[in-house]
């Protein structure tokens, strides 16, 4: 039986605010006096022009290198060549959650800090300790986990607004799912991310990510959709980046990430979103549970004011083939999947038959 050890872990900083980019020497000088910057392209110069400034006049060096696009064991070893070869001491990811994963699995290699500037709100990447290497071709490779969480994190609200809408809903589904994952994990007694036992903190850290999605996802996509920063969007990146990361690390995840897991396997969802695929994966859970009318009509309503998509035809599918189906269920049930954090233990058939009712209750509600 494993010991009762229970866990809290978290990025040593997250600072969420405006015009981070401009102030970031204040963030990098505490870990060291040459910035090597991993950027996406499409951020690359104005962080160049933005941080750069703001470094050189702090005295702090700074070199830059674009994004290869996946994070590969290539694209890290690359990344890491170049930073030993810049003489840089502090690595700074800005960008997607691969470029993110990226810059994490190249700070632990270099064994040196990493700072965390996501582009997107749509995963849980910039919080965890957590990077996933993906092979040449895209298919998935393994997880490293990594011995620290990022030592700080910053989400500018100004950027984060103006990503595509789509990312921002995907980070809606990953963080609505965070408290029912949370919460089935601690009534279940299993194991949270790190693989010990959920903490209180874990479930209420869950607990008030659902409670500021619920509160203010109607403002934020307003928000979003005029891009203008306001206190409820702020609310919900605090919810997507920070509370859905760390809770579901130390809270745990359950059904919803293991039938996301599972849906890997359709090959028409590899355009869906991680957050999608979760929110489908949230209402399966929610038919294992039993769970009352009241809980599905909020948690549709939140998945509904974003437009995440309520059942399969919303993905686009066309055809349904049970084959395929029952593919996604013995997967999502596999040896060491979250599927065991469910209080009561979950069969194919069981999480075959959930996804239907999930799929017709979705459609309920279209
Ligand atoms: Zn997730």
């Amino acid at each position: 039986m494993q010991k009762p050890t229970r866990t809290v872990t978290s990025p040593k900083k997250f600072i969420i605010g405006s015009d981070l980019l401009s102030e970031i020497d204040e963030y990098v000088r505490a870990y060291g006096d040459h910035a090597f910057f991993i950027c996406d392209e499409f951020i690359l110069e104005r962080t160049r022009e933005q941080a750069g400034a703001a470094l050189a006049q702090a005295k702090v060096g700074a070199s830059y290198e674009r994004f290869g696009g996946e994070c590969t064991q290539t694209e890290i070893d690359r990344q890491l060549a170049r930073f030993k070869a810049s003489g840089a001491n502090v690595i700074v990811g800005i960008g997607g959650g691969k470029t993110l994963d990226t810059a994490k699995a190249v700070a632990f290699y270099a064994a040196r800090p990493v700072l965390i500037f996501p582009t997107i709100a749509s995963t849980d990447a910039p919080c965890t300790a957590l990077a996933v290497i993906y092979k040449e071709g895209g298919e998935f490779d393994r997880y490293l986990w990594l011995p620290q969480n990022p030592d700080v994190v910053l989400a500018d609200t100004g950027i984060l607004v103006a990503a595509p809408f789509r990312f921002f809903a995907a980070g809606v589904g990953d963080a609505l799912a965070t408290y029912f994952e949370a919460r089935a994990c601690y009534l279940s007694d299993g194991v949270n991310l790190v693989n010990k036992k959920p903490s209180r903190t874990g479930l209420g850290l869950a607990e008030l990510c659902y409670q500021l999605l619920r509160e203010n996802v109607a403002m934020a996509a307003d928000a979003v959709r005029a891009k203008a920063a306001t206190p409820a969007f702020e609310h919900i990146i605090e919810a997507t980046i920070y509370l859905s990361g760390v809770g579901a690390e130390a809270g745990g995840l359950a059904a919803a990430h293991a039938v996301n897991n599972g849906m890997s396997a359709i090959p028409q969802l590899h355009n869906a979103q991680h957050g999608e695929k979760v929110g489908f994966g949230l209402l399966t859970q929610l038919v294992l549970e039993g769970a009352p009318e009241e809980e599905f009509a909020e948690v549709i309503r939140i998945m509904k004011t974003v437009g995440l998509p309520l059942s399969l035809d919303e993905f686009g599918l066309t055809a349904f083939i049970e084959a395929d189906w029952r593919r996604v269920a013995e997967i999502a049930c596999a040896e060491g999947d979250s599927m065991a954090n469910m209080l009561r233990r979950c069969t194919p058939d069981q999480v075959y038959d959930a996804m239907r009712a999930a799929d017709a209750i979705g459609k309920r509600y279209a």
